[in-house]
């Protein structure tokens, strides 16, 4: 996906354009991008160090940048030419989170949007319901001498977890390498983040007692918390954090529908707001969503 402005493709989250938009650090949005120096780019300082991008930094008169939620420094992009507004969602969260502010809404004529959830099935509960029941969950674990743990991505809704179980639950976890490493550079640009890394002595003296820790999705398995159990002579519960759960069954013992993008309501609330008269969907058909245009 791409647009032209000022005789130049601005490409959305792929290398094939004069410029390109980086929306976020998610690696499934930095097609072609990490790690080459010729590029140049468009995107926070925050995407810059989080995607371990070195392209030269570009700006344009027609180009301005939104924050879109979703995790730290990702944006949304509008391009203005010609009295045409074109914008680019990237992945996208308007409600707030204990990390990000809501996305705002922007006014355009072609509107490119995150569909993830473009799906009437997926209607979040309230957010800080699903913070209380983490928070809920995990405390009444530890108190019964179990020990916790939840998959996340490494990068994003990790981040928002520590940040739950530190101001909802009074909880420090235990978190991998590649969690503590993206935590480190949120922590850089103002987000406090109370953890201990995998590994280390800290770590060694916590896991005397119950802990909670965040592992990769991967990882969270019945399976995989059994061995924990075996190795730590104590009883392993496993959960998961993720939208997808309001409609998939995970191999967990708890599922928690914590997600860092809109749900379907929300994106229909863009999308009529946004007034837009041309739609394009990223990470889904957004068959349900294209007739919300044709009926405004
Ligand atoms: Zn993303």
């Amino acid at each position: 996906m791409q647009a032209v402005t000022e005789g130049l493709t601005i490409a959305f989250d792929h290398a094939n354009g004069d410029i390109s938009f980086v929306s976020h650090a998610h690696s499934d949005h930095l097609n072609g991008l990490k790690n080459k120096k010729q590029k140049k780019l468009i995107a926070s300082d925050e995407t810059f160090e989080l995607g371990n991008l070195y392209g030269e930094r570009v700006s344009l008169k027609s180009v301005k940048t939104f924050p879109a939620g979703h995790i730290l420094g990702a944006r949304q992009i509008l391009i203005e030419e010609d009295g045409l507004r074109t914008v680019y969602t990237g992945d996208i969260c308007t409600h707030n989170t204990v990390i990000t502010k809501g996305a705002e809404i922007l006014s355009c004529d072609r509107l490119i949007i995150d569909a993830t959830y473009g799906n009437p099935a997926y209607m979040f509960p309230p957010y800080e319901e699903v913070c209380s029941d983490i928070a809920k969950w995990f405390k009444m674990n530890l108190d019964l001498g179990n020990n916790v743990i939840i998959g996340a991505y490494e990068l994003g809704k990790a981040q928002e977890l520590i940040k739950i179980l530190n101001t909802c639950a009074a909880i420090i976890p235990i978190v991998t390498e590649k969690i503590d490493h993206f935590s480190s550079i949120y922590q850089k640009y103002g987000v406090n983040l109370e953890r201990i890394k995998v590994g280390t002595d800290e770590a060694e003296e916590v896991m005397n007692r119950p802990f909670a820790a965040i592992v990769p999705m991967r990882q969270a398995k019945r399976y995989f918390a059994a061995r924990l159990s075996e190795a730590f002579g104590r009883k392993t519960l496993s959960s998961i954090s993720t939208g997808w759960s309001i409609n998939f069954r995970y191999d967990v013992d708890k599922a928690f529908p914590l997600s860092d993008h809109c749900d379907f309501p929300a994106l229909k609330e863009y999308i009529e707001a946004s007034g837009a008269k041309q739609l394009e969907f990223l990470q889904g058909d957004g068959k349900y969503l294209n007739p919300i245009l044709n009926a405004i």
